[in-house]
Protein backbone atom coordinates (compact mmCIF):
# COMPACT_ATOMS: atom_id res chain seq x y z
CA UNK A 1 0.00 0.00 0.00
CA UNK A 2 1.59 3.22 -0.93
CA UNK A 3 0.69 6.22 1.35
CA UNK A 4 2.49 9.62 2.20
CA UNK A 5 4.84 9.75 4.85
CA UNK A 6 2.59 11.89 7.34
CA UNK A 7 -0.04 9.09 7.26
CA UNK A 8 2.41 6.40 8.38
CA UNK A 9 1.29 4.38 11.72
CA UNK A 10 3.88 1.88 13.51
CA UNK A 11 5.76 0.63 10.33
CA UNK A 12 7.76 -2.06 9.75
CA UNK A 13 9.65 -0.75 7.18
CA UNK A 14 9.24 2.20 5.09
CA UNK A 15 11.68 3.79 2.29
CA UNK A 16 11.64 7.13 0.89
CA UNK A 17 13.59 8.66 -2.32
CA UNK A 18 16.33 10.67 -1.59
CA UNK A 19 16.66 12.61 -4.70
CA UNK A 20 20.38 12.76 -6.14
CA UNK A 21 22.17 15.94 -4.58
CA UNK A 22 22.67 18.61 -7.05
CA UNK A 23 26.21 19.44 -6.26
CA UNK A 24 26.88 23.60 -5.16
CA UNK A 25 30.35 24.61 -4.99
CA UNK A 26 30.72 26.00 -1.32
CA UNK A 27 33.94 27.29 -0.71
CA UNK A 28 35.96 25.19 2.27
CA UNK A 29 37.66 28.38 4.25
CA UNK A 30 41.08 28.31 5.06
CA UNK A 31 42.42 25.56 3.34
CA UNK A 32 44.60 26.32 0.75
CA UNK A 33 44.89 23.68 -1.66
CA UNK A 34 46.89 23.46 -4.67
CA UNK A 35 44.53 20.53 -6.00
CA UNK A 36 40.97 21.99 -5.12
CA UNK A 37 40.45 25.08 -3.93
CA UNK A 38 36.50 24.33 -2.90
CA UNK A 39 35.14 21.21 -2.05
CA UNK A 40 31.51 19.41 -3.29
CA UNK A 41 28.72 20.02 -0.77
CA UNK A 42 25.21 19.29 -1.20
CA UNK A 43 23.16 22.59 -1.63
CA UNK A 44 20.01 22.05 1.03
CA UNK A 45 17.48 24.44 -0.40
CA UNK A 46 17.52 22.77 -3.78
CA UNK A 47 15.36 19.84 -2.73
CA UNK A 48 13.12 18.76 0.10
CA UNK A 49 12.48 15.11 -0.09
CA UNK A 50 10.40 15.17 3.06
CA UNK A 51 7.55 16.89 1.74
CA UNK A 52 7.85 14.76 -1.37
CA UNK A 53 8.02 11.37 -0.24
CA UNK A 54 6.23 8.73 -0.57
CA UNK A 55 6.42 5.51 1.37
CA UNK A 56 6.05 2.03 1.72
CA UNK A 57 4.40 0.60 4.57
CA UNK A 58 5.57 -3.20 4.89
CA UNK A 59 2.60 -5.35 6.31
CA UNK A 60 2.88 -8.89 7.89
CA UNK A 61 1.83 -11.14 5.15
CA UNK A 62 3.26 -8.71 2.42
CA UNK A 63 7.04 -9.14 1.27
CA UNK A 64 9.27 -5.97 0.94
CA UNK A 65 10.12 -7.27 -2.18
CA UNK A 66 6.55 -6.46 -3.77
CA UNK A 67 6.32 -3.29 -2.57
CA UNK A 68 9.64 -2.26 -3.60
CA UNK A 69 8.50 -2.74 -6.95
CA UNK A 70 5.59 -0.52 -6.12
CA UNK A 71 7.67 2.46 -4.87
CA UNK A 72 10.57 2.56 -7.60
CA UNK A 73 7.41 3.19 -10.11
CA UNK A 74 7.18 6.55 -8.52
CA UNK A 75 10.37 7.67 -7.86
CA UNK A 76 13.00 8.93 -10.16
CA UNK A 77 16.20 6.82 -8.87
CA UNK A 78 16.82 4.40 -7.02
CA UNK A 79 18.75 5.92 -3.98
CA UNK A 80 16.12 5.15 -0.97
CA UNK A 81 16.30 5.64 2.18
CA UNK A 82 15.65 2.44 4.39
CA UNK A 83 13.76 2.85 7.44
CA UNK A 84 13.01 -0.43 8.99
CA UNK A 85 10.71 -0.16 12.29
CA UNK A 86 10.42 -2.09 15.65
CA UNK A 87 13.02 -4.81 14.66
CA UNK A 88 16.61 -3.38 14.62
CA UNK A 89 17.82 -4.46 17.78
CA UNK A 90 20.55 -1.94 19.65
CA UNK A 91 22.63 -4.64 20.59
CA UNK A 92 23.99 -5.12 17.22
CA UNK A 93 25.08 -1.71 17.08
CA UNK A 94 27.01 -1.19 20.04
CA UNK A 95 29.86 -3.32 21.28
CA UNK A 96 28.61 -3.88 24.89
CA UNK A 97 26.21 -6.11 22.79
CA UNK A 98 23.23 -4.54 24.86
CA UNK A 99 19.96 -3.37 23.78
CA UNK A 100 16.32 -3.75 22.49
CA UNK A 101 14.66 -3.21 19.65
CA UNK A 102 14.15 0.79 18.23
CA UNK A 103 11.25 2.09 16.82
CA UNK A 104 13.02 3.16 13.76
CA UNK A 105 16.37 2.23 12.24
CA UNK A 106 17.69 3.90 9.20
CA UNK A 107 21.39 3.90 7.91
CA UNK A 108 23.05 6.58 6.12
CA UNK A 109 25.73 6.50 3.24
CA UNK A 110 26.29 10.33 2.63
CA UNK A 111 25.39 13.83 3.78
CA UNK A 112 22.11 13.82 1.12
CA UNK A 113 20.67 11.12 3.22
CA UNK A 114 21.54 11.94 6.51
CA UNK A 115 20.15 15.57 5.84
CA UNK A 116 16.80 13.48 4.68
CA UNK A 117 16.59 11.32 7.39
CA UNK A 118 17.36 14.29 9.87
CA UNK A 119 14.36 16.30 8.19
CA UNK A 120 12.25 13.44 8.32
CA UNK A 121 12.49 12.24 11.61
CA UNK A 122 12.06 16.49 13.01
CA UNK A 123 9.03 16.80 10.77
CA UNK A 124 6.84 14.00 12.45
CA UNK A 125 8.50 15.05 15.73
CA UNK A 126 10.38 11.51 16.12
CA UNK A 127 13.30 11.61 18.34
CA UNK A 128 16.55 10.62 17.19
CA UNK A 129 20.23 9.48 17.96
CA UNK A 130 23.21 9.17 15.84
CA UNK A 131 25.27 6.26 16.29
CA UNK A 132 28.96 5.64 15.19
CA UNK A 133 30.18 2.27 16.04
CA UNK A 134 28.03 2.38 19.81
CA UNK A 135 31.08 2.26 21.44
CA UNK A 136 30.42 4.66 24.19
CA UNK A 137 26.99 3.59 24.28
CA UNK A 138 25.14 1.89 26.99
CA UNK A 139 21.69 1.06 24.81
CA UNK A 140 18.75 0.32 27.27
CA UNK A 141 17.15 -3.59 26.95
CA UNK A 142 13.96 -1.74 26.62
CA UNK A 143 14.85 -0.50 23.19
CA UNK A 144 14.64 3.42 22.01
CA UNK A 145 11.67 4.68 21.41
CA UNK A 146 12.69 6.74 18.23
CA UNK A 147 14.65 6.33 15.40
CA UNK A 148 18.28 5.61 15.42
CA UNK A 149 20.87 7.09 12.28
CA UNK A 150 23.30 4.45 11.79
CA UNK A 151 26.19 6.78 10.44
CA UNK A 152 27.84 4.90 7.52
CA UNK A 153 29.68 8.22 6.25
CA UNK A 154 33.16 6.63 5.20
CA UNK A 155 35.33 9.22 3.12
CA UNK A 156 38.57 9.94 3.60
CA UNK A 157 40.19 12.64 1.18
CA UNK A 158 43.50 14.05 1.89
CA UNK A 159 42.67 17.80 1.25
CA UNK A 160 47.15 18.62 1.48
CA UNK A 161 49.94 16.96 2.89
CA UNK A 162 48.59 16.50 6.71
CA UNK A 163 45.23 17.62 6.25
CA UNK A 164 42.94 15.22 5.92
CA UNK A 165 38.76 15.49 5.64
CA UNK A 166 37.03 12.09 7.12
CA UNK A 167 33.27 11.39 6.94
CA UNK A 168 32.30 11.18 10.30
CA UNK A 169 31.04 7.57 9.86
CA UNK A 170 35.27 6.66 9.33
CA UNK A 171 36.60 4.36 11.54
CA UNK A 172 38.57 6.55 13.65
CA UNK A 173 41.14 3.92 14.22
CA UNK A 174 41.45 3.15 10.71
CA UNK A 175 42.12 7.12 10.55
CA UNK A 176 44.77 6.95 13.27
CA UNK A 177 46.48 4.15 11.78
CA UNK A 178 46.60 5.41 8.11
CA UNK A 179 47.93 8.91 8.88
CA UNK A 180 50.71 7.91 11.02
CA UNK A 181 52.15 5.01 8.34
CA UNK A 182 51.99 8.55 6.12
CA UNK A 183 54.40 10.02 8.41
CA UNK A 184 51.87 12.01 10.42
CA UNK A 185 51.75 12.47 13.88
CA UNK A 186 48.90 13.81 16.23
CA UNK A 187 46.71 10.77 15.82
CA UNK A 188 48.58 7.92 16.92
CA UNK A 189 46.53 7.26 20.03
CA UNK A 190 43.51 7.36 17.58
CA UNK A 191 44.84 3.66 16.34
CA UNK A 192 43.27 1.55 19.59
CA UNK A 193 39.69 3.58 19.66
CA UNK A 194 37.38 1.39 17.80
CA UNK A 195 35.20 4.27 17.25
CA UNK A 196 34.07 6.87 14.44
CA UNK A 197 35.47 9.99 13.79
CA UNK A 198 32.42 11.83 14.46
CA UNK A 199 32.05 10.05 17.59
CA UNK A 200 35.54 11.07 18.60
CA UNK A 201 34.36 14.35 17.82
CA UNK A 202 31.20 14.28 20.01
CA UNK A 203 33.28 13.14 22.66
CA UNK A 204 36.71 14.76 22.17
CA UNK A 205 38.23 10.95 22.69
CA UNK A 206 41.32 10.60 23.80
CA UNK A 207 44.62 8.51 25.17
CA UNK A 208 48.03 8.90 25.80
CA UNK A 209 48.32 12.58 26.85
CA UNK A 210 46.99 13.19 23.27
CA UNK A 211 43.11 14.39 22.37
CA UNK A 212 41.12 14.81 18.83
CA UNK A 213 40.79 18.34 19.36
CA UNK A 214 44.75 19.04 19.13
CA UNK A 215 44.49 17.72 15.52
CA UNK A 216 40.60 19.26 14.93
CA UNK A 217 40.71 21.76 12.07
CA UNK A 218 37.25 22.08 10.81
CA UNK A 219 33.82 20.52 12.11
CA UNK A 220 30.86 20.03 9.26
CA UNK A 221 27.70 19.56 11.16
CA UNK A 222 23.79 19.69 9.82
CA UNK A 223 21.08 21.52 12.01
CA UNK A 224 17.97 19.79 13.03
CA UNK A 225 16.41 22.40 10.18
CA UNK A 226 18.66 20.62 7.71
CA UNK A 227 21.17 23.49 7.22
CA UNK A 228 24.95 22.43 6.67
CA UNK A 229 27.49 24.73 9.34
CA UNK A 230 31.42 24.37 8.77
CA UNK A 231 32.30 25.38 12.16
CA UNK A 232 36.29 26.20 12.75
CA UNK A 233 38.50 25.03 15.85
CA UNK A 234 38.21 28.30 17.38
CA UNK A 235 34.89 28.25 17.02
CA UNK A 236 34.62 25.50 19.38
CA UNK A 237 35.47 24.49 23.13
CA UNK A 238 36.67 21.25 24.16
CA UNK A 239 37.57 19.41 27.62
CA UNK A 240 38.18 16.48 29.04
CA UNK A 241 36.08 13.68 27.21
CA UNK A 242 33.49 16.94 26.67
CA UNK A 243 33.34 19.21 23.37
CA UNK A 244 30.91 21.74 22.37
CA UNK A 245 28.67 19.48 20.33
CA UNK A 246 27.42 18.07 23.79
CA UNK A 247 25.60 21.28 24.42
CA UNK A 248 24.47 22.40 21.05
CA UNK A 249 20.75 22.42 20.86
CA UNK A 250 20.29 22.83 17.42
CA UNK A 251 22.98 20.64 15.88
CA UNK A 252 21.94 17.13 14.42
CA UNK A 253 24.85 15.20 13.58
CA UNK A 254 28.49 15.46 12.49
CA UNK A 255 28.83 15.25 8.88
CA UNK A 256 32.78 15.64 8.42
CA UNK A 257 35.56 16.45 10.14
CA UNK A 258 39.15 18.12 8.72
CA UNK A 259 42.31 16.89 10.63
CA UNK A 260 45.15 18.75 10.58
CA UNK A 261 48.29 17.11 11.50
CA UNK A 262 52.44 17.57 11.75
CA UNK A 263 55.28 15.91 9.88
CA UNK A 264 56.63 13.02 12.00
CA UNK A 265 58.73 10.44 11.01
CA UNK A 266 58.70 8.13 14.49
CA UNK A 267 54.47 8.67 14.65
CA UNK A 268 53.49 5.13 13.22
CA UNK A 269 55.92 3.77 16.23
CA UNK A 270 54.71 5.60 18.43
CA UNK A 271 51.11 4.66 17.72
CA UNK A 272 51.99 0.75 17.73
CA UNK A 273 53.42 1.15 21.06
CA UNK A 274 50.24 2.51 21.88
CA UNK A 275 48.61 -0.09 20.69
CA UNK A 276 50.79 -2.66 22.25
CA UNK A 277 50.54 -0.94 25.32
CA UNK A 278 46.75 -1.01 25.57
CA UNK A 279 46.70 -4.87 24.29
CA UNK A 280 47.86 -5.73 27.48
CA UNK A 281 45.92 -2.48 30.04
CA UNK A 282 42.97 -3.33 28.65
CA UNK A 283 40.17 -6.16 28.16
CA UNK A 284 39.87 -5.45 23.94
CA UNK A 285 38.28 -8.85 23.53
CA UNK A 286 35.46 -8.94 25.54
CA UNK A 287 32.55 -6.79 25.38
CA UNK A 288 32.35 -3.34 26.70
CA UNK A 289 32.16 0.37 26.02
CA UNK A 290 35.49 1.77 26.91
CA UNK A 291 36.01 3.80 29.91
CA UNK A 292 32.86 4.24 31.72
CA UNK A 293 33.77 6.65 34.32
CA UNK A 294 35.40 10.19 33.35
CA UNK A 295 38.82 10.49 35.29
CA UNK A 296 38.42 12.46 38.31
CA UNK A 297 40.15 16.31 37.41
CA UNK A 298 42.97 17.34 39.10
CA UNK A 299 43.48 14.16 42.06
CA UNK A 300 46.11 12.80 40.03
CA UNK A 301 44.36 9.57 40.77
CA UNK A 302 42.63 8.12 37.61
CA UNK A 303 38.48 6.18 38.12
CA UNK A 304 40.24 2.83 37.77
CA UNK A 305 42.73 3.09 40.20
CA UNK A 306 40.44 4.14 42.60
CA UNK A 307 37.32 1.25 41.58
CA UNK A 308 40.55 -0.98 42.44
CA UNK A 309 41.45 0.26 45.59
CA UNK A 310 37.80 0.00 46.52
CA UNK A 311 38.34 -3.58 46.12
CA UNK A 312 36.18 -3.62 43.01
CA UNK A 313 37.98 -5.21 39.90
CA UNK A 314 36.58 -8.22 39.34
CA UNK A 315 33.19 -7.66 40.83
CA UNK A 316 30.01 -8.54 38.63
CA UNK A 317 26.15 -8.74 39.38
CA UNK A 318 24.76 -10.60 37.00
CA UNK A 319 26.16 -10.38 33.80
CA UNK A 320 27.67 -7.26 34.24
CA UNK A 321 31.24 -7.28 35.59
CA UNK A 322 34.11 -4.80 36.41
CA UNK A 323 36.71 -5.86 34.34
CA UNK A 324 40.05 -8.34 35.87
CA UNK A 325 42.31 -6.29 33.40
CA UNK A 326 41.12 -2.71 34.26
CA UNK A 327 38.37 -1.44 36.62
CA UNK A 328 37.16 1.22 34.60
CA UNK A 329 35.76 -0.68 32.40
CA UNK A 330 32.47 -3.03 32.71
CA UNK A 331 32.40 -6.03 30.53
CA UNK A 332 28.96 -8.05 29.34
CA UNK A 333 30.80 -11.10 30.41
CA UNK A 334 27.54 -12.95 28.95
CA UNK A 335 23.63 -12.17 28.72
CA UNK A 336 24.40 -8.76 30.98
CA UNK A 337 21.12 -6.05 30.88
CA UNK A 338 21.12 -2.98 30.76
CA UNK A 339 19.86 -2.72 34.10
CA UNK A 340 22.59 -4.85 35.80
CA UNK A 341 24.82 -2.80 33.75
CA UNK A 342 23.19 0.61 35.68
CA UNK A 343 23.32 -1.22 39.15
CA UNK A 344 26.79 -2.14 39.01
CA UNK A 345 27.26 1.79 37.73
CA UNK A 346 25.40 3.21 41.13
CA UNK A 347 27.18 0.79 42.71
CA UNK A 348 30.52 1.70 42.43
CA UNK A 349 29.71 5.53 42.60
CA UNK A 350 28.74 5.04 45.74
CA UNK A 351 31.56 2.48 46.86
CA UNK A 352 34.03 5.12 45.55
CA UNK A 353 32.10 7.67 47.37
CA UNK A 354 31.99 5.96 50.66
CA UNK A 355 35.57 4.98 50.53
CA UNK A 356 37.06 7.94 49.32
CA UNK A 357 34.08 10.86 49.39
CA UNK A 358 35.02 11.39 45.73
CA UNK A 359 32.22 11.16 43.15
CA UNK A 360 32.44 9.78 39.87
CA UNK A 361 30.46 10.70 36.65
CA UNK A 362 29.88 8.73 34.13
CA UNK A 363 31.56 8.89 30.23
CA UNK A 364 29.57 6.27 28.62
CA UNK A 365 26.50 7.67 27.26
CA UNK A 366 23.43 5.76 28.42
CA UNK A 367 20.57 6.54 25.93
CA UNK A 368 17.43 6.33 27.37
CA UNK A 369 14.83 4.27 26.05
CA UNK A 370 11.54 6.98 26.25
CA UNK A 371 11.30 10.51 26.45
CA UNK A 372 11.12 12.02 29.80
C1 LIG B 1 37.75 -1.29 23.93
C2 LIG B 1 37.46 0.19 23.94
C3 LIG B 1 38.48 1.10 24.16
C4 LIG B 1 38.21 2.47 24.19
N1 LIG B 1 39.23 3.34 24.43
C5 LIG B 1 38.99 4.66 24.47
C6 LIG B 1 40.05 5.59 24.73
O1 LIG B 1 41.20 5.23 24.91
N2 LIG B 1 39.74 6.90 24.77
C7 LIG B 1 38.48 7.37 24.56
O2 LIG B 1 38.25 8.58 24.58
N3 LIG B 1 37.45 6.51 24.31
C8 LIG B 1 37.68 5.18 24.25
N4 LIG B 1 36.64 4.31 24.01
C9 LIG B 1 35.27 4.83 23.85
C10 LIG B 1 34.83 5.08 22.40
O3 LIG B 1 35.49 4.21 21.51
C11 LIG B 1 35.06 6.53 21.98
O4 LIG B 1 34.37 7.44 22.80
C12 LIG B 1 34.61 6.73 20.52
O5 LIG B 1 35.07 7.96 20.08
C13 LIG B 1 33.10 6.68 20.34
O6 LIG B 1 32.84 6.64 18.94
P1 LIG B 1 31.55 5.89 18.38
O7 LIG B 1 31.48 6.13 16.92
O8 LIG B 1 31.55 4.48 18.81
O9 LIG B 1 30.42 6.70 19.14
P2 LIG B 1 29.04 6.10 19.64
O10 LIG B 1 29.27 5.21 20.82
O11 LIG B 1 28.28 5.54 18.50
O12 LIG B 1 28.35 7.43 20.16
C14 LIG B 1 28.85 8.10 21.29
C15 LIG B 1 28.14 9.46 21.40
O13 LIG B 1 28.54 10.25 20.29
C16 LIG B 1 27.40 10.66 19.54
N5 LIG B 1 27.76 10.64 18.12
C17 LIG B 1 28.32 9.60 17.45
N6 LIG B 1 28.49 9.96 16.15
C18 LIG B 1 28.03 11.22 16.01
C19 LIG B 1 27.92 12.13 14.92
N7 LIG B 1 28.33 11.82 13.68
N8 LIG B 1 27.39 13.35 15.15
C20 LIG B 1 26.98 13.69 16.40
N9 LIG B 1 27.04 12.88 17.46
C21 LIG B 1 27.57 11.65 17.27
C22 LIG B 1 26.33 9.62 19.86
O14 LIG B 1 25.03 10.14 19.63
C23 LIG B 1 26.63 9.33 21.32
O15 LIG B 1 26.06 10.32 22.14
C24 LIG B 1 36.89 2.93 23.97
C25 LIG B 1 35.87 2.01 23.73
C26 LIG B 1 36.14 0.65 23.73
C27 LIG B 1 35.01 -0.32 23.46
Amino acid sequence: MLTKLETLSSPSSLRFPVPAPKLNQRTFHGIQNNQRSSLSLPSLGQFNPIKTAYCIISKQGRSDREEEVDVSKLCLNSNYLDFVGGKKLLSELSTLGIGGPCKYFVQVFNSSQLVSAIRYNCEHSIRFIIVGKGSNCLFDDLGFDGCVILNRIVHLEKIEPGIYRAGSGYPFNRLGIQCCSEGFGGLEFAGGIPGTVGGATYMNAGANGQETADTIYTVEIVTIDGRHQTLHRNDLSFGYRRSSFQKMEDMAAIVAVTFQLKPSASARERQQAYLQRRRLSQPLVEMSAGSVFRNPAGLGISAGELIERAGLKGFSLGGAKVSDIHANFIINSGGATSQEILELIDFIKARVNITFGIKLEEEIQYVKPYHT
